[in-house]
């Protein structure tokens, strides 16, 4: 099998090329190639020999990403894109436009197994995880795409983080790489549904990420309806989890919470999520549910989601909505490669 090179750190790729007799400063190169000019091929890597070249087409994998298709929103900018890995697997990633800078959000695995049952990107269950330069493809093809530095990544795309954990450390290492992308680490945010014992090891990595929570109910129980992930971690847990990420890190946990429409959008819910929440440093972002099954969820209407906004608020919570993008390019997440899987 080749050498899958973009998802080396530097000094591992130097290994590499020591190993092809090459000198370390060509890894140095190489790199620059990769991660600063996001060349596609090494033919474009023109300060490399010939011979080098060839070499590398030989024993190494260049992983690049294909543009499959582009939704770009006439609204706000945002784009979909769907990419086609290697293997013919497709995944999805966002360009979102916002006055802080350009995001990204991007996929960690091709599709999802764990089965939250208002999301679409687990309906066909885990095809497989993403490498790390699967993940960092995405920003650097989107960056070159709309011709602008891309300064934020969340990854919230489909897949569960936590479950692919040693690619995303990678991934997160590559991209704040100050001779990469080097994204500042305080503009890379990881949302997962709470796989606790990789919470806990990923609050020891000495990293200055946001983790965000999806929280989505104000009770185990609720919880458990939503999110088959609360039978293996119990919210308590989850929570104790996210005040040890906390303590470890020093940095302000996001919590999502889906609202949807009678089942969790209640001012009790509000109440109960307020009180399994207070006294952690924390913020709550609450999105409106985007449905997949016509009937099944619905969200609520404003008039629900601003009053559940200022119940928190009075209790004492920060809170945002937030503001739902693309609204003119397909509903929810992981919508456009179900669509074109099926
Ligand atoms: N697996 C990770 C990251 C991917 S999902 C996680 O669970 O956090 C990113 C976010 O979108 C999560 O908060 C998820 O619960 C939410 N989400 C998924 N489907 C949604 C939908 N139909 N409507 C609103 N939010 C949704």
């Amino acid at each position: 099998m080749k050498q899958d090179i973009k998802s080396l750190n530097q000094k591992e790729l130097e290994e590499v090329l020591l190993s092809m007799g090459e000198k370390p400063f060509r890894a140095r190169q190489i790199y620059q190639w990769m991660h600063v000019k996001h060349v596609t091929t090494f033919d474009e890597m023109t300060n490399l020999s010939a011979g080098l070249k060839e070499k590398l087409k030989e024993n190494c994998e260049l992983t690049v990403l294909k543009q499959q298709i582009v939704q770009r929103s006439k609204l706000d900018g945002t784009a979909k894109y769907l990419f086609a890995l290697s293997d013919g697997n497709m995944i999805e990633s966002v360009y979102m436009k916002y006055k802080h800078g350009n995001s990204v959000c991007i996929s960690s695995q091709a599709g999802c197994r764990m089965g939250c049952r208002f999301c679409a990107s687990t309906l066909g269950g885990l095809a497989r995880n993403l490498s790390p330069a699967e993940m960092l493809e995405q920003v650097y093809r989107i960056q070159e795409d709309i011709g602008a530095r891309i300064s934020h990544v969340v990854v919230m795309g489909t897949g569960e983080p936590l479950d692919n954990y040693d690619n995303l450390l990678k991934f997160i290492r590559l991209i704040s790489d100050e001779h990469g992308l080097n994204i500042s680490q305080r503009n890379l945010t990881v949302s997962t549904c709470g796989i606790v014992p990789n919470m806990i090891r990923l609050a020891g990595e000495g990293l200055q990420i946001t983790l965000a929570i999806s929280l989505h109910a104000s009770s185990q129980e609720k919880r458990l309806a939503l999110m088959p992930i609360a039978n293996k971690y119990e919210i308590h847990e989850l929570l104790d989890a996210c005040k040890e990420y906390f303590a470890q890190t020093g940095r302000r946990i996001t919590f999502e919470y889906s609202l949807v429409g009678g089942v969790n959008d209640t001012a009790q819910d509000a109440r109960q999520l307020a009180g399994l929440i207070r006294g952690l440093n924390c913020h709550v972002n609450l999105i409106p549910v985007n449905p997949i099954e016509e009937g099944r969820y619905v969200q609520p209407d404003t008039k629900t989601v601003m009053d559940f906004k200022d119940r928190l608020e009075k209790l004492g919570i920060t809170v945002t909505v937030r503001r739902e993008m693309g609204r003119d390019i397909d509903g929810a997440c992981g919508q456009l490669r179900r669509r074109q899987i099926l």
